[in-house]
């Protein structure tokens, strides 16, 4: 039996991860930071299911390395996919400096713990589309260049490059998912889609009047968490660590997204919306659209979710558990 250590377990990605790789008769290590609520609501259907003596919850926050370190030595793990750290673009404008520490400073932390251990470990690293920024090509692949234009952005390009340094000098299996936006009805109540999804169904059941956004100009590479987590395990599956860019390599704009989600519930989004200068960012990202060409050719890997279901999955899940609430 394969043992994994999960960074971010409780977040999104990691919830989905977990349950596909104890469906492959994965042993889980979740890493998860102590918190006022032991209230885990992507995770307890898990803990309470047959599976649930395969999964193991250690408290350690990205900042404690003794601790890391403990546990890594402990459970000796074959794969460690590391997800954990401040995830929201807007917010790192502002809270930079835990960002950075979060992103940037526990990866190397991790790095060098996963270094010194006697068994060789191999790992997952969350890249982000982020740290391209400021593009040129319409669409990004591995060999484009950072230009990030975030805090989130930076310390992530940092973080890339410290997990090629690792590879190279010490031989170590590091694979990058340079990953573009991916949602669900898992995805965090701050993220944009998600907030449009919860404002569309609560509107549909009479709990909420308006939704107010900032620009809605942007347009983003959207695909599904489902989809995504099943690349992170097929990169650790290969012979040879490397980086992979995973994406739809579709564009949709914001707009499409309050289309699919109002009409879901019969409602025009623009009898609703209200465009509200403090939700705008300093700086934009550019159009950033993947290329996932080498992950669909090495990797096999391939998505199943088109945007439109996406969005429909969230829009109906958001309605089913308000609904429940009533
Ligand atoms: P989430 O925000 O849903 O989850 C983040 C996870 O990190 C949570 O488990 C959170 O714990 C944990 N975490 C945050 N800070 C700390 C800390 N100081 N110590 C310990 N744990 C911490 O993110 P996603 O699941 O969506 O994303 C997973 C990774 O992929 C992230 O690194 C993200 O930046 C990256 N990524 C995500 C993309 C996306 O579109 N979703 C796109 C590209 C990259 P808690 O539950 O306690 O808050």
């Amino acid at each position: 039996m394969k043992k994994a250590i999960l960074s971010g377990i409780t977040g999104q990605d990691g919830s989905y991860l977990t349950e596909f790789l104890l469906d492959k008769g994965y042993e889980i290590h979740g890493l998860v930071r102590r918190s006022s609520q032991t209230l885990r609501n992507r995770l307890d259907h898990l803990r309470n299911s047959s599976l649930g003596d395969k999964l193991h919850l250690h408290y350690s926050d990205l900042s404690d390395t003794p601790t890391l370190r403990r546990i890594f030595k402990k459970v000796q793990p074959d794969e460690f996919y590391h997800l954990a750290g401040q995830s929201h673009v807007g917010l790192s404008f502002e809270m930079p400096e835990s960002t950075v520490k979060e992103v940037a400073n526990a990866t190397i932390s991790l790095l060098e713990i996963c270094r010194d251990l006697s068994k060789p470990v191999r790992i997952y690293h969350a890249a982000s589309s982020e740290i391209f920024g400021k593009v040129s090509s319409e669409k990004q692949d591995e060999n484009t260049p950072m230009f990030p234009t975030n805090p989130y952005g930076c310390a992530k390009a940092f973080a890339r490059q410290m997990c090629q340094v690792y590879r190279e000098s010490y031989g170590m299996f590091v694979c990058n998912g340079i990953l573009y936006n991916h949602e669900s009805p898992r995805r965090g109540e701050n993220f944009v889609t998600r907030k449009i999804t919860l404002a569309a169904a609560s509107i549909a059941l009479g709990i909420a009047d308006s939704l107010e956004l900032g620009n809605i100009d942007i347009s983003k590479d959207w695909g599904h968490a489902k989809d995504y987590v099943v690349a992170m395990w097929k990169m650790l599956q290969t012979e040879n660590a490397d980086d992979y860019v995973i994406a739809t390599g579709k564009l949709h704009s914001l707009q499409n997204v309050l289309e699919v989600a109002f009409n879901e519930f019969d409602l025009n989004y623009e009898d609703y919306l209200k465009i509200n200068q403090k939700f705008y960012r300093p700086a934009e990202s550019f159009k950033l659209c993947g290329n996932p060409k080498k992950a669909e050719v090495h990797l096999e890997w391939k998505r199943s979710y088109s945007f439109k279901e996406m969005i429909t999955e969230m829009c109906r899940s958001d309605f089913k558990n308000l609904k429940s609430q009533l």
